[in-house]
């Protein structure tokens, strides 16, 4: 289907982007990777009046690292996450995440600003985002504000951006280099959209016990949610088979998926306890050096 007509600007900086959308009281929209804005625009769920080109704004497109943690600009590619050798080691269930994003294609424009304003509940990026407490660093004509992942989310495609924001950085945590982590993912084919996926962390003390737990589940609701029940069956435990399968059921407890063209919600439901149950087992057995 052919495109509904709109306008194009391609500004050279952050301040001139924000005037952009400012200016256009919520008509207009920025354009990234164009990977789901485009095809939303083919099927007219999306008629923007002008498209704010940010590819070339070079200052969101940078992957930093520091003691503090990792943030990626807006404007990273699924393809700079997976090409740049330092985040298997700084964030490594970050990569494990991407890994499971869509095909070459798409991988090569679609960024992760992106995928956070567009807010798709199976995508893999804002469950990461949740799972990890990351920080969303937007910036509109009232200036620069950071919100908490778990806070931007609010529905499926819906979230706390005002029109005249632009995100400019996601900034995760730092990651300890003996975390165990896992992720499990399900979908119908490889490069689709989760039908359930699991992301987890956690970090053991002098006794082999795990603290600090983070389990993190993707398509099973309007936005992705830490799985807190779960979360509880793996504190102060020594993970092994007993206590990843009771994770999973406490997983699959907590959430009420509905059933939609894909899948029926009992089968979702089931399938996260799996996922986490697969996630757990995958931490606890990684060799820590
Ligand atoms: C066939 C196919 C399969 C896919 N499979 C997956 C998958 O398995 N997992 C997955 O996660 N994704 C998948 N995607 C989506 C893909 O990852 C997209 O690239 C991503 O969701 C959007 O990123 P984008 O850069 O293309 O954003 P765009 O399409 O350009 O924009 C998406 C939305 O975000 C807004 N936006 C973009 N950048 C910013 C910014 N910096 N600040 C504020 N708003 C902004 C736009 O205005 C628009 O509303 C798939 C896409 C396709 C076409």
């Amino acid at each position: 289907m052919k495109l509904p007509p709109f306008d194009y600007a391609c500004p050279k900086t952050l301040s001139e982007a924000v005037a952009l959308l400012a200016s256009h009281d919520g008509e207009a929209k920025p354009l990234a990777g164009g990977q789901s804005l485009v095809p939303m625009m083919a099927f007219r769920v999306a008629a923007p009046a002008l498209l704010v080109d940010l590819r070339k704004l070079e200052e969101l497109r940078r992957i930093t690292i520091a003691d503090d943690g990792v943030t990626l600009g807006a404007m990273v590619r699924w393809r700079d996450i997976l090409d740049d050798a330092r985040l298997r080691t700084a964030h490594p269930l970050l990569v494990a995440a991407v890994e499971h994003v869509a095909h070459y294609q798409i991988r090569n424009r679609g960024t992760v600003g992106g995928s956070i304003a567009h807010a798709d509940p199976a995508a893999e990026m804002p469950g990461i985002a949740v799972a990890c407490e990351a920080q969303i660093v937007v910036v509109g004509k009232a200036g620069e504000r950071s919100i908490a992942a778990e806070n931007f989310f609010e529905g499926p495609l819906m979230t706390a951006l005002k029109a005249d924001e632009i995100i400019t950085e996601i900034r995760f945590p730092a990651w300890p280099a003996q975390r165990r982590w896992g992720f499990r993912e399900f979908s119908r084919r490889r490069g689709d959209f989760a039908m359930a996926a699991a992301a987890v962390f956690y970090d053991v003390d002098d006794t082999g016990k795990a603290h600090n737990t983070h389990i993190g589940a993707i398509g099973v609701g309007d936005r992705p949610v830490r799985l807190t029940d779960a979360e509880a069956e793996v504190n102060g435990t020594v993970v092994d088979v007993a206590v990843s399968e009771r994770a999973g059921r406490a997983a699959s407890a907590s959430v009420d998926p509905q059933s939609d063209i894909h899948v029926s919600g009992a089968y979702r439901k089931s399938l996260i306890g799996t996922m986490v149950e697969r996630a757990l087992q995958s931490a606890a057995d990684q060799k820590v050096i």
